[in-house]
Parts: C-alpha cells; sequence; structure tokens
C-alpha cells in the first residue's frame, strides 16, 4: 500500500468498514493491514485441536504503540456525519 497517497488509503478503509465491519481488530478495533500494532506479545497454542489459538496477549501500553495506519470507526463515522 505504499503507492496510495493518504487520501486513497483513507478511502479503501472506509470501503473496508462499510463492507467488512465484522473485520475490525478484535484487540484494538480498528482495521489496519497485517498483524496489530497493539500487541506487544501473543502466545498462540502451537500443536493440538486448539492449535492457533490464543494462550495469552500483551498489550503495549495506549499511546505506546504506533497506530497511525489504523482507522477506528469513530474516524470514518464522525467524518461521515460531520460531512452531512
Ligand atoms: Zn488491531
Amino acid at each position: 500500500m505504499t503507492n496510495l497517497t493518504e487520501e486513497e488509503k483513507d478511502f479503501f478503509r472506509r470501503e473496508i468498514f462499510k463492507e467488512r465491519p465484522q473485520e475490525a481488530c478484535q484487540d484494538c478495533g480498528g482495521i489496519h493491514f497485517g498483524i496489530c500494532p497493539r500487541i506487544r506479545r501473543l502466545v498462540l497454542v502451537g500443536e493440538g485441536q486448539s492449535v492457533g489459538n490464543r494462550v495469552e496477549v500483551e498489550y503495549w501500553p495506549q499511546g505506546q504503540y504506533d497506530d497511525s495506519d489504523t482507522i477506528y470507526p469513530g474516524d470514518v463515522w464522525s467524518e461521515e456525519k460531520a460531512v452531512e
């Protein structure tokens, strides 16, 4: 996504929220590409029936992670309301 302008990124993020709001991150509540920037440490089950399930999640404290590439539902909807 490096060749996209900020405007284009915003557009795509907004479309994602409209089309697939269920894909919002369960950890930070926003939508971003790749792994959640809020996660500091993640331990998953490595084998057995519940492989891939979370054992332990550790988050960075609020304000101590880079979420500049994350868009939150509040960003999208408040902007839209402002336009109306
Ligand atoms: Zn996230």
